[in-house]
């Protein structure tokens, strides 16, 4: 094991960072008066550990991504020796190298029937960037270049490049000139408790469907592309879809002829307890984007993979697909990927999912039901939110929006538990090898700061 201590001690540490390091999504004033950012040393299965030696249940796997958890040292020697052999090599120029061979196979094995060949980046909204040309190459090929419209969902997040975060329907990341970026058209969610429906409504399902029918038409049929949606929106707050969902968004994308991408970043690798989600709604996207999980955030690595309608322009039409990162397939990356893969596989953590964590996760918070500030308690997989309210019946934000949940938040971090807040929610998506007695320590954490911010009111 290597150094777990920092070399320099933690304030020098937060000076050095206040001066000169932007974090992303980051309001650096506040950060200013609270002093610098907390600094974590070292991670161990769900835990992290910062430089004043407390110890935090990671309920949010990271961003998202830590999947295997943290701390696992084959990743490390993978890396060290594909570095020793070949640290990098381009995949442009007709060149290819052992790593992204074999994990474009691998990928093409454990994806979807149909969803052959892989386009490889560094991150989601490269990926997702990448899924965007792809579509609109597409089109172009089949003489239809003014069908070029994408259909996105308002609270979606696809990212934060321009086009991904012009794609992804936060108000918020709107509030630059020139965001959203022509040819993006934003249907309403399947979001339930914003539109006074109830979760397990059909009824609900079907109508929060016809909404992407609606932005189509908005559109105009002929100019829209592909729509592109997550099996479950992730950052947006943990919006899952009603029944019905997704097989009639389906029924819409056929009818219309609209391409279909499915952003996995999130839901992709086991989260849902499937490799990805689309195999847990029963979705049969043409495109599906991956990142996070595809390396559990061990290396920057992203994929595009695409069904043969799509790849038909690119590998049986004369003409270069113009469109690639130098990065692209990088060998080293490529190569942890595949071990993560490995280690999933060799340790059945999708099993794990849906046998012991996801129902420990979905039991434990929903005993949080009847807290006098949760209005509701959703999930699916490994991924869950808790929607808390200022009244239950009217569903009533509270004032000012978003105050007690970051409260809460604030309160579960002091307490030793990550989590994240999301207007009035609070989201969780731990690494996918928590035990049950972990989860039982977040339920028992969250619950004590759910009750202390209750009192205090
Ligand atoms: C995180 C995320 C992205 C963006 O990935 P980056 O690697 O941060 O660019 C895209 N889509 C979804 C669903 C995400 O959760």
């Amino acid at each position: 094991m290597t150094d777990r201590k920092n070399v320099r001690p933690t304030a020098e540490l937060q000076a050095a960072d206040l001066a000169h390091h932007l974090h992303p999504f980051t309001d650096h004033t506040e950060l200013a008066g609270e002093g610098g950012p907390r600094i974590i040393t070292h991670g161990e299965g769900v835990w992290l550990w910062d430089s004043e030696g407390r110890r935090l249940l990671d309920g949010m796997a990271g961003l998202w991504c830590v999947n295997i958890g943290y701390g696992r040292p084959e990743l490390g020697e993978v890396a060290r020796r594909q570095m020793d052999r070949l640290a990098y090599y381009n995949t442009f120029f007709k060149t290819s190298h052992e790593p992204v061979v074999e994990l474009s196979e691998r990928l093409a094995g454990l994806l979807p029937d149909g969803l052959d060949h892989v386009f490889f980046a560094n991150s989601g909204s490269e990926a997702n960037d990448t899924a965007v040309r792809l579509v609109r190459n597409y089109w172009a090929r089949h003489g239809q270049p003014e069908r070029h419209v994408i259909i996105s969902r308002r609270h979606a997040y696809h990212g934060s490049t321009i086009l991904a975060a012009s794609l992804g329907g936060m108000a918020s990341m709107h509030d630059i000139p020139g965001i959203p970026v022509p040819g993006i058209v934003h249907a309403e969610p399947p979001y339930s408790w914003e539109a006074g429906a109830d979760l397990d409504d059909p009824e609900f399902g079907a109508r929060a469907a016809d909404a992407v029918e609606e932005a189509i038409l908005r559109a105009g049929a002929d100019s829209v592309a592909a729509f592109i949606g997550e099996p479950v929106m992730g950052a947006g707050g943990v919006i899952v879809p009603p029944p019905g969902y997704w097989k009639r968004v389906q029924e819409i994308c056929d009818r219309y002829g609209i391409l279909l991408i499915c952003d996995e970043v999130i839901c992709g690798f086991g989260r849902m307890g499937e490799w990805f989600g689309a195999q847990s709604y029963a979705i049969r996207p043409d495109v599906m984007t991956m990142a996070k999980g595809l390396s559990s955030g061990y290396q920057p690595i992203s994929a595009v993979a695409i069904n043969a309608r799509v790849a038909e322009p690119l590998l049986d039409r004369v003409g270069r697909f113009p469109h690639g990162f130098t990065y692209s397939g990088h060998p080293v990356a490529a190569a942890v990927a595949l071990e993560n893969l490995d280690i999933m596989a060799r340790e059945n953590l999708l099993g794990h999912v849906r046998v012991t964590a996801a129902p420990a996760l979905q039991t434990g918070l929903a005993t949080l039901r009847d807290h006098p500030l949760v209005g509701e308690v959703r999930g699916a997989g490994l991924v869950a939110a808790l929607e808390l309210t200022a009244d239950k019946a009217s569903r009533r934000p509270f004032d000012p929006a978003g105050s007690v949940a970051t409260r809460v938040r604030d309160l579960c971090f002091e307490r030793g538990l990550v989590t994240r807040a999301v207007r009035e929610g609070l989201v969780f998506a731990p690494p996918l090898v928590i035990s049950q007695d972990e989860v039982g320590e977040l339920v028992t954490i969250l619950k004590s700061c759910l009750d202390d911010v209750w009192a205090a009111l």
